[in-house]
């Protein structure tokens, strides 16, 4: 059951913007700056922010993306496996302020399989964590950068985000599971 609606199409909107604005600042522009989508709906936000980037400081930023998959084993959460498919990453992360983008942070494990895959793949100067939306719950030492919102949950809530690439609007809802 839908509980509430906590964001709509102009609060995303005003998200992405100021998540766009914190990573140029923190950045001191975004020189050496290359954007990594989560699948699937970190990509749509990481190719908005890039869009906003390139409004602000007229500058393309490489863009790329990373399939993870957690298998959730509800024996025992601790069994969890974070299963990297695919990348498609067309440049050399070596030496570049990665800004890797999800749309939601709940336990962390995606993020940490998907440092693991991008240590593989070179040796990033930094990385950094975008996400719209941090429910908490958090069972491994992993935090936002950028955070479009804080939205406390009980575990037995879920999150649903929907994006226009993807679905029909642009809208956060909570729902009851
Ligand atoms: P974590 O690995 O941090 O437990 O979970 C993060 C991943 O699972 C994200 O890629 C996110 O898409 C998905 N996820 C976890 N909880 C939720 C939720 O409540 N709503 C949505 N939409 N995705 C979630
Ligand atoms: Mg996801």
């Amino acid at each position: 059951k839908e509980k509430a609606r906590i964001m709509d199409e102009r609060g995303i909107s005003r998200a992405i913007s100021r998540i766009s604005h914190e990573i140029i600042e923190k950045n001191k522009g975004v020189d050496n700056v290359v954007i990594i989508g989560i699948r699937r709906r970190g990509v749509p936000l990481a190719e908005r922010i890039a869009r906003k980037v390139q409004e602000v400081e007229g500058r393309n930023l490489p863009l790329g993306v990373l399939d993870i998959t957690l298998y959730r084993d509800d024996l025992s959460n601790i069994a969890s496996q974070p299963v990297v498919h695919k990348t498609e990453i067309p440049f050399d992360i070596t030496g570049k302020k990665v800004v890797l983008v999800d749309d939601v942070l709940f336990t962390g494990r995606t993020v940490r399989a998907a440092l693991d895959a991008l240590i593989d793949l070179g040796r990033p100067q930094m990385i950094q964590l975008a996400v719209l939306i941090d429910r908490g719950h958090r069972e491994l030492p992993i935090r936002a950068d950028y955070v479009g919102k804080n939205v406390p949950t009980s575990r037995n809530e879920v999150i649903k985000v929907k994006l226009r690439e993807v679905d029909d609007e642009d809208c956060v809802v909570i729902y009851d599971r």
